[in-house]
């Protein structure tokens, strides 16, 4: 069985420089094979979805691992994101991309 990461990364991308993803909680050998039942956890498992809401918020590269959520789901609708990345779900992912994308449309 494939285990699945926030990132599905088996090794570190060099060549676009997201070798930061290795740095992240839950690449750590500990969290890798919690990665199911903590940042992939169903919707109803409110206590493991927490705990991988607070360890993102501990992690050293949450502020790329968030930037990078943003530029790979880009506006896709909460139904097509899954997990926690950068420390929030899907539906927080949504509403801060349009947040995003108001203030660049109000800036341009
Ligand atoms: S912020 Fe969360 S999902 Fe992103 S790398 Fe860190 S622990 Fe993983």
């Amino acid at each position: 069985m494939i285990r699945r990461t926030p990132y599905r990364r088996a090794t570190p991308d060099t060549s676009t420089g997201n070798n930061w993803a290795l740095l992240g909680i839950c690449a750590r050998p500990d969290y890798t094979k919690r990665a199911d039942e903590l940042w992939w956890a169903p919707t109803s498992k409110r206590g493991a979805l927490a705990e991988a809401i607070r360890l993102c918020h501990e992690c050293p590269v949450r502020k790329a691992c968030l930037d990078e959520a943003m530029r790979i789901e880009g506006s896709a609708h909460k139904e097509r994101r899954h997990g926690i990345r950068g420390g929030l779900q899907p539906t927080q992912r949504r509403r801060l991309y349009e947040e995003l994308e108001r203030r660049r449309k109000a800036a341009a």
